[in-house]
């Protein structure tokens, strides 16, 4: 897609996208972003359900990551505690798991999932996972050209007003169509670190039943989250594409 932006025959791509409209790109930007407020709802009601179900042991969100982690021989891994809420994440960079407060102390079955899901993410860094892998790598890449590239297709729509060409425009929408590409990688890294997490859960039977169920509602609509952000990515970068060869017409 990206290489397709720079190369291909502005003609043919003008051809193309001449059904999609800066507005039909706008309303499907806002469609997304109401399906995200209600994603959002629905992941914070089933959290807060979930963090009333207590797990028959008794262990907290910490306890049962540091069993995950010495389970899969992780030695190099340290829990930690970090503030606020749905915070938790795993940070490759200290080596550090890090849970917020409900799940850190929590005695829940969401608290389970969350600490799992990141144990999962240690886990795939352990093993190398290429989705993760090719994530971290983008890290630096995308947090430079996601905040560049609004500045470079507004001087490429500058520019195109006294020029024919509008190469700069295309270049700054392939920008943010990495922070898209990167939306669409996390999808994979996000769904597996569940995958594991439910995995462990049931193998070392700390849940089970309606407690397993329960994990596995709450970390399915976490990762509906990141299917929202990437859909939203998707619907900015069409936009964008809309708005250049629009102006083009
Ligand atoms: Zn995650």
């Amino acid at each position: 897609m990206l290489v397709s932006f720079l190369t291909a025959d502005y003609a043919a791509q003008n051809q193309m996208l001449s059904n999609f409209t800066t507005s039909e790109a706008f309303y499907l930007i806002i469609v997304i972003a109401i399906a995200g407020f209600f994603v959002q709802m629905r992941l914070q009601s089933v959290f807060d359900k979930y963090s009333r179900v207590a797990l028959p042991d008794g262990m907290t969100g910490a306890e049962i990551a540091e069993r995950m982690l010495r389970e899969h021989n992780i030695r190099n891994v340290r829990i930690t505690h970090v503030a606020g809420h749905l915070t938790d994440h795993f940070n490759p960079a200290t080596m550090t798991v890090n849970l917020s407060d409900s799940v850190y102390s929590g005695r829940s079955v969401a608290a389970a999932a969350v600490a799992c899901h990141e144990c999962g993410h240690a886990i795939q860094h352990a093993e190398g996972y290429a989705p993760l892998a090719m994530r971290s790598a983008l890290v630096p890449v995308v947090s430079f050209s996601s905040r560049a590239a609004i500045w470079v297709i507004m001087l490429g729509l500058i520019m195109t007003a006294s020029s024919s060409s509008d190469l700069i425009c295309w270049i700054g929408i392939a920008m943010i169509a990495l922070s898209a590409v990167f939306s669409i990688v996390t999808l994979p890294v996000e769904y597996n670190a569940s995958a594991r997490a439910l995995e462990w859960l049931e193998s070392s039977r700390i849940l089970a039943g309606a407690q397993l169920d329960g994990a596995r509602i709450s970390l399915r609509w976490a990762a509906r989250t990141y299917l929202v952000a990437a859909l939203s990515a998707i619907a900015s970068v069409l936009y964008y594409v809309a708005l250049v060869s629009g102006r083009r017409r």
